[in-house]
This record gives structure tokens, sequence and C-alpha cells, in this order.
């Protein structure tokens, strides 16, 4: 008898498992169809031993100080800032914009003061802000959208900024300063030895049964459970009874080359040139010293595994009848971003899951995060 059947490895589905096992000794079974725990974060040495993330890049960042203790439990972590250059024009500039990118962009010297009032003075006013097109044209005016946007987000989305929501370009960061950071969150960093290992701890406890390349609708008849954790697409638990919840997909091209190093930052955007949108090389995220060097190229696609929800407003209308589906399903808790429909990042779908842990214990996320304590194999030697 297990008191949860718990559907996917990811985050989501990862940290409620050992949430509940290791605090309050429910016995768990989690399922993934995949054949490794992870969900998308999932990483793994290649064939070469270089370790790459097979679903694409994975940057860990928080602000949250109460996801970052949890995590601590589970993994050592490398600090790594995250920087991304872009490929337009003919030459790299720093992405998100910043003083550096217009300089170099259209040959100016401009200060970080000047920076402010050039911006002003080439954005595009709008009386009223509700696309993507919107938001970037009264940010940064024509020009740059063209250069910068435009041409990235028809790729990765299949559709021009005018037919997108303000959102989906809404958190693009611009910077009139030189700092050149992706991120700016509090906490920037990477699992020292991986996403995997990090899951592998988390998830070792006799409490913890998993059960790989297994659907879960293979076994629930023969399983006695009292709840279900489900965190796989919320239209196909019904069956796409409303219809289906659109997806934007990647196609992923995996190369290692026999050179210790290829690019001179873990990820270059294509916002302009050819069909994949940017090439990632892993071994700036990992710290990885290796004689050969891997790189992951991204081409947005129609169809595949569901990785980005298409944020337009009649997909949030039918998620609504989903979500009141999933809220009246008694015995079954719905979280993590395909459950929920949402673009979340990992420390984001960390804290829904904590919340749900906080409902079905009883107990408060203080008390959660209190409880949480490195594992023997973790902590410094002597301590
Ligand atoms: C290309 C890409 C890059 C990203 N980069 C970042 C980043 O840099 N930083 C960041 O913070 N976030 C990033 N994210 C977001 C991050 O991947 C998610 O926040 C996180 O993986 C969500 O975890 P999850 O457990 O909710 O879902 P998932 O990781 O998708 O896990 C769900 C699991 O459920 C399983 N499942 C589904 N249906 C069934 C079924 N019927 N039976 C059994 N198992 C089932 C699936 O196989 C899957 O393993 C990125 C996402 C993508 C697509």
């Amino acid at each position: 008898m297990f008191d949860y059947v718990i559907v996917g490895a990811g985050f989501s589905g990862s940290v409620v498992a050992a949430q509940m096992a290791r605090n309050f000794r429910k016995r768990v079974l989690l399922v993934d169809r995949r054949p490794h725990v992870g969900g998308n974060a999932y990483d793994h040495a290649n064939e070469a031993g270089v370790l790459v993330h097979k679903y694409g890049p994975h940057i860990f960042h928080t602000n949250s100080k109460d996801v970052f203790t949890y995590l601590s439990q589970f993994t050592l972590w490398r600090e790594y800032e995250h920087r991304v250059l872009a490929w337009v024009a003919g030459q790299l500039v720093p992405i998100p914009i910043n003083v550096d990118t217009v300089n170099q962009l259209y040959g100016l010297k401009l200060d970080t003061q000047e920076m402010e009032a050039y911006l002003d003075k080439v954005a595009e006013k709008r009386a009223a802000i509700t696309t993507s097109e919107d938001v970037i044209l009264s940010r940064v005016g024509r020009d740059l959208y063209e250069k910068m946007f435009r041409g990235y987000t028809r790729k990765q989305w299949g559709l021009d900024p005018s037919q997108l929501d303000a959102s989906v370009c809404g958190r693009i960061p611009v910077r009139f300063n030189r700092d050149d950071r992706y991120f700016s969150d509090a906490y920037q960093a990477m699992p020292l030895q991986g996403f995997t290992r990090m899951f592998e701890n988390m998830l070792d406890h006799p409490n913890i049964t998993i059960s790989l390349n297994t659907d879960y609708r293979d076994i629930l008849g023969s399983v006695r459970y009292r709840e279900l954790v489900y965190t796989g697409p919320v239209d196909e638990f019904f069956d796409y009874r409303f219809g289906k919840l659109p997806y934007r997909s990647l196609e992923f091209r995996h190369e290692t080359l026999n050179v210790p190093k290829h690019q001179a930052v873990a990820v270059i955007n294509y916002p302009n040139d050819h069909d994949y949108t940017r090439v990632t090389e892993f071994k700036h995220l990992t710290g990885q010293v290796h004689a050969k060097t891997s790189i992951v190229y991204e081409y947005p696609c129609d169809g595949g595994d569901p990785y980005y929800p298409v944020p337009r407003p009649e997909n949030a209308t039918l998620y609504k009848r989903y979500e009141a589906l999933s809220a009246a399903t008694r015995r079954v808790h719905f979280t993590g971003r395909l459950a929920t429909y949402k673009y979340y990042n990992m420390d984001q779908v960390v804290a829904q899951a904590l919340a749900l842990c906080t409902k079905l214990s009883g107990s408060s996320r203080e008390e959660l995060v209190r409880m949480a304590a490195p594992l023997d194999a973790l902590r410094p030697t002597g301590s």
C-alpha cells in the first residue's frame, strides 16, 4: 500500500516524493515513462564522457533562499553566472541589451547615464501595451527590436511578436549599465556533480520506490494507493476532453567536437541567421575539464515533447477549463509546469511542489525548510 503514487520524476514529482518520504515517512511510488529521473533537467555523460543536458541547457538561478536551502540538502554547488552573446550584424554582442550592446552595434561611446537618454529617444511610445511587439518597441525602439528580438521570437514561437501576449517578452531585461550577466538573481549556481546526481541523492530513501519506463496508466489498476500526485500534461490526464493545449517544442542536435573549447560563453543566440535559435557549450556550465567539448543546437518546432505552453489568450481560457476539472478531481493533486500549463523555471516548480507538501502534510513552509539538513555524504568532513 502506497500513500502516494507520484507521476513524473522531474523537479515537481521528485521534490514531493523526497519531502513526503523523508520528513513524513510516507510510502511513495514514483513513476516516469522516460528511462531516467530528472525530467527535463536530466544530464548525463555522453559517449565522449562530457556531461551534457539532454533536453537543452538548464541553469539554476533563484531569489528564494528557501528553495536554495531546500535543494542544498542534496547537492553541493558550483558558482556560475550565466552569460549570453548574440550574433548580430556580423559581431557578437551582449544580451540582455546593455550599454556595451548599443555601443558596439552603433559605434557609440555612451556612458551608463547617456544610455538611458538614448533608449528614451529611440523608444516608440505606444498607447497601450498588449503584445510582445508593443513591449519591446516601447522599451528599445524599432532598430534594436528588428536586430535583436523579432527574428528570434519568430523562430522560437513560430509567431510574430505582434501575435504574442505582452507577457512573453515582458520579462526580458534591458540594462543601462555594463552588467552582462543573463540573470540577476541572488543565487546563481549549478549542482556540483550535475542535476541527475542531485535527483539521485533526493530519491535515495527506503520509502521511495522508483519505476522508470512506466506510464502510470499501465500500473494504476494493479497498485494500492491513497492519493495521486500528477505532474504530467493536464489535458492528457483528462483524455483531451476539451481539446489539446498547444505547446511549442524543440529538436536538439547534439555534437561533440575534437577541441577543448568552441565558443566564448555558454550560449550564443542567433536571432537572424540559421534555423536554430542558439548554440550551447556545456563545459561553461559544468566547469568540466576535458580534451573534447560538446554543444547543442536548438531548433524550435511544433509537435514533439511539450516544452513551452503557448501564451495566447485562447489557450489560457482552455486551460481554465482543465484547471476547474483538476480542482474538482478528488484524491489527485496537480503540480508542475505541465500539470498547470505554465512556463516555470526550476526554482518556481520547486516552490510550487513545496507548497503542495505543506498542504499534504499540514506543516508550514518554514517548518519544511527548517527540516532541511544536508545528507551525510554532503557534510564537510569534521562537522
Ligand atoms: C529547453 C528548456 C530549457 C530550460 N532551461 C531552464 C533554465 O535554464 N533554468 C530554469 O530554471 N528552468 C529551465 N527550464 C524549465 C525547467 O525545465 C522546468 O522548470 C522543470 O523541468 C519542470 O519540472 P517538472 O517536474 O514540472 O516537469 P518535467 O521536468 O517535464 O517532468 C515531468 C515528468 O513527467 C513525466 N510524465 C508525464 N506524463 C507521464 C505519464 N503518463 N506517466 C509517467 N510519467 C509521465 C515526464 O516523462 C517527465 O519526466 C527549461 C525548459 C526547457 C524546455
